[in-house]
């Protein structure tokens, strides 16, 4: 069969208001055109975000009801420390509330100030952790990221080059090296399992640990069955703990590959560090056997681990993602190639060339959208990496004017995708009458979030 379906019926659903092109302007306005204030209720279809929006399955929901909500020694812990091992291979698992959490226990106990952590691309809570102790975050992307339009299978990779170089002759101390996978910054592009094995080669040659932020494993793990020569008869649990036996350790949020819509987790094989890390664990999210979750956040991890390395779901949700990507493309519009796991990215600044940089393409493509067709999608371009000189008033662009739609697991079907597919059609035949934006307020800092928009008239 050529038609890849959802393979899953609908048990319960959750109705979607729809919304007039006057309601949605009237509210745009009224969200000072910036669309993290928009109730998520007056949106039609939200690709804000992939993190914590997926929808849960039959046995998840059974096993919330199995949650054990005991402070200590809770069964719902066993169940959830037993997956985790199963999958990760590593002797320590400690729950988190969210990934970051992890990162934080991470960053206090295993770095200080003036230490260098290199990553493919680091997260960016990743990023601020460990800038929040003093030290430096170093993003080592393969040379393949930096071009947009060109194809390659593992642009996700870590520039092996930088990494034995930085190894070699390590400006400071270098405590760990991490590589994301998928690497999310990077467009959501798998991590290759000869990338992984030459950079942990590196880090053991060197004496130093060796972590996966693991958000997205399974997403990775599929990449790799189907992109990397010798994985292809292989199981997608099979193909993730081979990339976890890499590693000595990883960070996680369950609000990705976990399929559940909070939680997270920390987990090393080094058992001095997961005492240090525990005892911080306990001052900060709670006692090991809960960690900052309910014991039935607990369970729906637990059970979600396995089913987002179900071979038929992935293959659903990378075709989802592929065919979007497929026919945006085949509607003129430029998006950063390949589609990733997890996303598309649309380069507005090519797309809305006729909008100089400092009027924000990537956020006039993402206001229009929603206007259009009350889609809420993300920029990740100059509102978020930019800044305004506040002597001058100039603004810095970002690198550059990406618009990311991502896309929930188990939410939206094929359909929603042709909604989306015909929205860009639409869009893309009356683009040049698309104006720019200007900020009239913004915060010290993570503006994206806040700040109040205007539009400004076509020249
Ligand atoms: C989401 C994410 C994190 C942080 O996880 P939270 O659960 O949002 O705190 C870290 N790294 C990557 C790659 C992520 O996508």
């Amino acid at each position: 069969m050529r038609t890849i379906i959802e393979p899953f019926r609908i048990k319960s659903v959750e109705p979607i208001r729809m919304t007039s092109p006057a309601e949605r302007e009237a509210i745009l306005a009224a969200a000072g055109y910036n669309l993290f204030r928009i109730p998520s209720d007056d949106i039609v279809i939200d690709l804000l975000t992939d993190s914590g929006t997926g929808a849960m399955s039959a046995e998840q929901w059974a096993a919330v009801m199995r949650g054990d909500e005991s402070y200590a020694g809770s069964p719902s812990f066993r169940r959830f420390e037993k997956a985790v091992r199963d999958i990760t291979g590593f002797a320590h698992v400690i729950p988190t509330h969210q990934g970051r959490a992890a990162e934080r226990i991470l960053a206090t106990t295993m770095l200080r100030a003036g230490d260098v952590v290199p990553n493919n691309t680091h997260f960016d809570t990743t990023r601020a952790n460990i800038e929040a102790v003093g030290a430096t975050a170093l993003d080592l992307a393969s040379p393949a990221s930096r071009e947009l339009s060109a194809s390659a299978p593992f642009k996700g990779d870590i520039d092996l080059e930088a990494l034995a170089a930085l190894l070699e002759n390590p400006p400071s101390r270098v405590p760990v090296v991490f590589v994301t996978v998928t690497n999310n910054g990077g467009g959501g592009q798998p991590v290759s399992m000869a990338n992984l094995r030459a950079a942990s080669g590196l880090c053991r040659r060197h004496g130093v640990p060796f972590y996966l932020d693991a958000c997205r494993f399974a997403e990775n793990a599929y990449f790799i069955r189907q992109r990397e020569t010798g994985y292809a008869g292989k199981s997608l649990l099979e193909i993730a703990r081979e990339m976890f036996a890499l590693a000595d350790g990883c960070t996680m949020s369950a609000k990705k590959d976990g399929m559940a819509n909070i939680g997270g987790f920390l987990c090393s094989n080094d058992e001095r560090l997961a005492r240090a890390e525990t005892e911080l664990l306990i001052l900060t999210e709670g006692f090991p056997t809960y960690g900052g979750l309910a014991g039935r956040d607990l369970e729906a991890i637990a059970v979600g681990l396995y089913e987002a390395l179900d071979l038929s779901y992935q293959q659903y949700r990378h075709a989802s993602v592929q065919y979007l990507g497929e026919h945006l493309t085949a509607a003129g519009v430029p998006i950063l190639q390949p589609p990733g796991g997890h996303a598309i990215y649309v380069d507005a600044a090519s797309f809305l060339a006729h909008l100089p940089r400092e009027q924000f393409p990537g956020q006039a493509l993402a206001i229009e959208l929603y206007r259009h067709a009350g889609i809420r999608s993300v920029e990740v371009g100059s509102v978020m990496f930019g800044r305004r000189d506040p002597a001058t008033g100039i603004e810095q662009p970002g690198p550059n004017e990406l618009v990311r739609l991502a896309m929930p697991r188990r939410v939206y079907t094929q359909s929603h995708v042709d909604y989306i597919v015909e929205t860009f059609a639409e869009i893309t035949a009356e683009r040049h009458r698309i104006s720019g934006v200007r900020i009239v307020e913004q915060p010290a800092a993570l503006r994206h979030f806040t700040a109040i928009f205007e539009t400004v008239s076509l020249a």
